[in-house]
């Protein structure tokens, strides 16, 4: 199965400011003074040997992540992430017949449904969307979202043809070979993990989800719902001192996903739904606090800790 991350900020989506872009291009320019960039060649090598948080950007939109397995495409969560996907469907849709999309749903914040109402193949009749979601009340709420006086197209006037599966908690659910089971998360307003396998490849979806301790009911739980996966994303949009301070608040850590993960036999944890306050060099400090972190604590353990960042791709 193919991953792709097209938004990986929470909460709201957070465009570069020209300070931070001015701050990149000072890096850039003094590693660029230290080197021989004589040729169009030797240019390009300089380029593609920078990291994406020095000549790129970790992005700005929310989340949205893909999943592409057995010709099918999965969409978990609609943030603005969503459109730029939806733009780049259309394109490469242009005379290839209807889309077939199911899109699951971790909950309903803004940041998991802004990118909705701007997904351009929802205006196609020849489009079939499916969604998937716990919340028995999905279709009512993105109805409000397009309620007249918040935007001017009603969900009803999108003339894609759109289907809603309502889950149950815990249960499972297989499209062409692909497996999607959910589980419920710790966050106000209640959210939904996905564990999606296909073939002896499994990845987990687990934002927007805070752990109060290691070994209570529903970290245990957690840890059986990870068991063992090749990828799991996570939310760790806090540092672990805001998470203690940050009570009830409904997000975590990288430190209480490397515990996590480590305790589950996770191979990869992607560090996702990224604080929209931290600019991107913050987060890559955040992340090599949580490297150290591994290091010292469970030195042998064989798992990647990385940065979910915009354009990601992954092949499990
Ligand atoms: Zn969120
Ligand atoms: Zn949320």
């Amino acid at each position: 199965m193919k991953i792709k991350f097209w938004g990986v900020r929470g909460s709201i989506p957070t465009p570069p400011t020209s300070e931070q872009i001015e701050q990149k291009m000072r890096m850039v320019l003094e590693k660029a003074a230290e080197t021989n960039i004589s040729t169009p060649e030797k240019r390009e090598l300089f380029l593609r040997n920078m990291s994406f948080v020095e000549a790129g950007l970790i992005g700005g939109n929310t989340a949205c992540v893909t999943i592409e397995a057995n010709n099918t495409l999965i969409i978990l969560d609609m943030g603005s992430g969503l459109v730029r996907l939806g733009n780049e469907l259309i394109e490469k849709q242009q005379n290839n017949g209807g889309l077939d999309i199911h899109i699951f749903m971790s909950h309903t914040h803004w940041d998991h449904i802004m990118g909705w109402p701007l997904f351009k193949p929802a205006f196609y009749s020849q489009n079939k969307i499916t969604f998937y979601s716990v919340h028995a009340d999905f279709e009512e709420r993105l109805n409000l979202q397009q309620d007249f006086r918040f935007f001017p197209v009603s969900l009803s006037h999108m003339a894609s043809q759109k289907k809603f599966v309502v889950l149950e908690p815990d249960s499972e659910i297989t499209i062409k070979g692909i497996s999607i089971r959910n589980t419920l998360q710790y966050h106000p307003g209640k959210s939904y993990a996905y564990r999606v396998t296909y073939g002896n490849k499994s990845m987990v979806y687990a934002t927007d989800s805070e752990y109060k301790t290691l070994d209570d009911d529903l970290s245990l739980s957690h840890v059986n719902f990870f068991r063992n996966a090749d990828l799991l994303i996570f939310d760790a949009m806090y540092t672990f001192e805001e998470a203690i301070h940050k009570e009830d608040w409904g997000h975590s850590s990288a430190l209480l996903g490397i515990d996590l993960s480590v305790q589950a036999n996770v191979k990869n944890l992607a560090l996702f739904h990224h604080e929209p306050d931290k600019d991107d060099f913050t987060v890559q400090s955040m992340l090599h606090r949580s490297l150290n972190y591994k290091k010292i604590n469970y030195p042998k353990a064989p798992l990647d800790v990385f940065l979910a960042y915009e354009g990601l791709e992954l092949k499990l």
